[in-house]
This record gives structure tokens, C-alpha cells and sequence, in this order.
């Protein structure tokens, strides 16, 4: 790998230069091509898949995905390294261009350095290092680049989910090296339920209230109830997953958004509102759960909540919409990929790695969910904080080491 250190810097460098952002989802054929171009000569059987009918695939923003395997000389498992090749906006900050692929003071600069460009770029040199080293390898080895992570992968990693490309009759193991740290496995994430809770009113004009219900007020009794009771339930709600950063390691629950009454006036508009009674105000309610945690207990928690307001309050009424949902999930520290990794970690390192969870999901969810295989972890090179951040860099020994971890993973496997 450390031979390898200058062709892993400029694959990271040409994998920058292509700008992917989501949304809305751009250059997705040209990174697929491009990934599939350079495996293809050094004989992977490769394949562009596009999620054709996949929620926000369209013929201006076509959603490509590319598979690439090479077999081995032998009957075996299959390794699956997957990483997604969106990126997020730049945003404002930077310091260099966020598309050049700045390469400064052993890293390399760039909007997806770390998330998750250099982890794709570290896989497929990690594969090359190890094919040349042990040709005659069992089994196989297989790299994705999907779409749409950013945005919840449905037409990504799901679709392709859907489709079986993650079966375990066909895939083993899977790693997707997002910046978790070279000495981490991250095992898995906590669960989500996305909700919108609207409280129902009648309206009347604003100088007789008492002819109308106010939704506001009423939305005012649920805030004030999660308030007292709900978010102090919460906090007590510790999890044996180890998530990080620690403040995490409870339930945890964000109100998105609130909306009651007339809709806000344009800038331009110079009059004054109109006097109504609200009828109608809703939350948007993100709740992150854990393992321990039943996602219908989740839901009934929310229900006898609005049914305690509702008891003390005669008109009131209300109502729970869906948005959606991710069970939670974490592989165990005894599945082969965990146990591969970590003695790898402990030969590159000299150091045993930490067992981590996410506190938000990633496309573990279907992998574990659709494609119903357990064995699946997050390692990859790079620093979590930096994701999404101006002037995000990966550093170039992280890639090497990271990629020696991988390269080791694959021998004890295959
Ligand atoms: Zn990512």
C-alpha cells in the first residue's frame, strides 16, 4: 500500500474532480464510467446499473450506480466493498477549490475527500495490492459506487437491495469505508422515526377567538407535555451500543419544524397580517431510538402522549402521519468482517480498534434491511467531523493504513 501511496492519492484527486453533487444528482454516469474504465482494464467484469423508476431518478438526473467483481481462482466468500459517490454542496468557507483536489501538506483537499471518495479510492487500491500479491485467492471481491447516499440512497444501494445484489447467497461480507477513522468499526446506527403531528382547530376572526379552536394553543399543550414528561423519559433511556459522540447514547428527539396559522407573507409584502384563529398546526418530529427500543413502543409513546393532552382538553384533535422509518441495527463483534478488521486494526495499528455506532443511519440500513445480511460494517480512512465541513481533507498515510487494513481483511477472508 505504501508503494501504491502516489496512484491512491491521484484516484482520490480524479474522483474530486468530478463534481456529484446531490442534489441534484450530477456526473453520476461520468464517475460510474470512469471507475468502471479503470477496473475493467485490469480484467473486473463490470457493470453500470442505472435505478431506473427509483425516487428522484429522471432522464436530466439519471441515478448510476457501478458493480465491478473479480473472481477468484477458487470456490469461496465474497467481499463487497460499497461506497457511495455523491457528495454534498461545497457551501461557503473554502480555502482552495473544493473540485481541484488540492493535494497540501500530506492531504488531500476537497468536497468528498473524506466522505466518501477517499474510502472508495482506498478499496479499490486496497483490491489491487492484494490481487497482485495473491493471485490465486478464493472466492471474490466486489466494489459499488452508488448514488444517493446523501439523500437516503433509494437509488442507490436500496435498489440495488432490492435487486439481490446484496443477498447473502451471493455477498458474505460487506465493508463500506465511510470516514469512521482508521482504528474504528463501526458496527451500526440507532434507529429513526420521522413523524408530522398536526393539531386541528376551527377558524373564526381573531377579535372572538372563543368563536373558533385554536390549533396553536393546542399544539402549545403536546410542546408543553413533551416538555415535562417526554424528553425527560428520554434522557433516562441509555443504549449498550456504543455510539458515538456519547450524547447519543440515549433516545434522543429533534422537533424539526413548526408551522401554525397564515402562511408567512413574502419579503415584498408590506401590509399586515389578517386576524384568524389558526385551524390547523403541525411538527415535524425526528425521534432516533435504540436497540432496545420496540419502533411500535416508540410510536404508542407518542400516541398516549396526544391522548393525554386530549383528555384534558375537550376539542381537541389531532393527527400522527408517517414520514419514515429505519429499524436500528448493529452487527456483532463476533461476525467475521468485525473479527477480520480488528485483527487486521491490531497488526497495522498496534492497537486494538473501538467498536463504534452511528448516531444517524447510513446505507447499512438496507443492506441489513432488504438485502438481509448481517455481516456488515463501516471502516474507512478519515475524520467523521470533517463530512460535509469547507475545506474537508483526507490525509494521505490514513488512506495507506486504512488500505493495508482492507488488503489484510481480504487475505485472512479469501
Ligand atoms: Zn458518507
Amino acid at each position: 500500500m505504501a508503494k501504491r501511496a502516489d496512484e491512491l492519492t491521484h484516484l482520490t484527486q480524479d474522483l474530486i474532480r468530478i463534481p456529484t453533487l446531490n442534489p441534484p444528482g450530477q456526473y453520476y454516469h461520468d464517475i460510474c464510467n470512469m471507475l468502471a474504465e479503470r477496473l475493467a482494464r485490469t480484467g473486473w467484469q463490470v457493470e453500470l446499473l442505472r435505478a431506473e423508476g427509483a425516487l428522484a431518478d429522471s432522464e436530466t438526473y439519471p441515478r448510476w450506480n457501478v458493480v465491478a467483481r473479480l473472481e477468484g481462482t477458487r470456490p469461496g466468500e465474497c467481499v463487497h466493498f460499497n461506497g457511495h459517490h455523491d457528495v454534498v454542496e461545497a457551501g461557503h468557507g473554502w480555502t482552495v477549490d473544493p473540485f481541484a483536489g488540492t493535494v497540501r501538506d500530506g492531504k488531500v483537499f476537497g468536497r468528498g475527500a473524506c466522505d466518501m471518495k477517499g474510502g472508495i479510492a482506498t478499496s479499490i487500491i486496497a483490491a489491487e495490492a492484494f490481487v497482485a500479491q495473491r493471485p490465486d485467492f478464493a472466492g471474490a471481491i466486489e466494489i459499488s459506487a452508488t448514488a444517493d447516499e446523501e439523500s437516503g440512497g433509494f437509488g442507490g444501494v436500496a435498489w440495488m437491495s432490492e435487486r439481490g445484489w446484496f443477498a447473502p447467497e451471493r455477498v458474505q461480507h460487506v465493508i463500506i469505508p465511510e470516514p469512521l477513522n482508521k482504528d474504528r468499526i463501526c458496527l451500526g446506527h440507532r434507529g429513526v422515526w420521522w413523524a408530522e403531528i398536526e393539531t386541528h382547530g376551527r377558524i373564526a376572526h381573531g377579535s372572538m377567538p372563543f368563536l373558533g379552536d385554536c390549533a396553536v394553543r393546542h399544539m402549545g399543550a403536546v410542546l408543553e407535555e413533551m416538555e415535562e414528561k417526554l424528553f425527560p423519559l428520554l434522557a433516562e433511556k441509555h443504549t449498550a451500543m456504543p455510539v458515538v459522540p456519547e450524547g447519543a447514547r440515549q433516545s434522543t428527539m429533534n422537533i424539526n419544524a413548526i408551522h401554525g396559522g397564515a402562511p408567512e407573507q413574502p419579503e415584498e409584502y408590506t401590509g399586515l397580517p389578517a386576524p384568524c384563529v389558526p385551524d390547523r398546526c403541525r411538527i415535524t418530529i425526528d425521534r432516533r431510538f435504540l436497540i432496545e427500543e420496540d419502533i411500535g413502543d416508540v410510536k404508542a409513546e407518542i400516541s398516549a402522549l396526544l391522548e393525554r393532552v386530549k383528555a384534558r382538553r375537550p376539542s381537541f384533535e389531532y393527527e400522527v402521519r408517517d414520514l419514515f422509518e429505519v429499524q436500528p441495527t448493529m452487527t456483532d463483534r463476533d461476525a467475521p468482517v468485525v473479527r477480520s478488521t480488528a485483527q487486521a486494526i491490531e497488526k497495522v495499528l498496534k492497537r486494538a480498534p473501538d467498536y463504534v455506532v452511528s448516531p444517524g443511519t447510513y446505507d447499512q440500513k438496507h443492506i441489513d434491511r432488504i438485502g438481509r445480511l448481517k455481516n456488515c460494517i463501516a471502516y474507512g480512512p478519515g475524520i467523521l467531523d470533517l463530512a460535509h465541513q469547507p475545506d474537508e481533507w483526507i490525509g494521505i498515510q490514513d488512506m495507506v493504513d486504512a488500505g493495508t487494513v482492507m488488503a489484510l481483511v481480504l487475505d485472512e477472508l479469501l
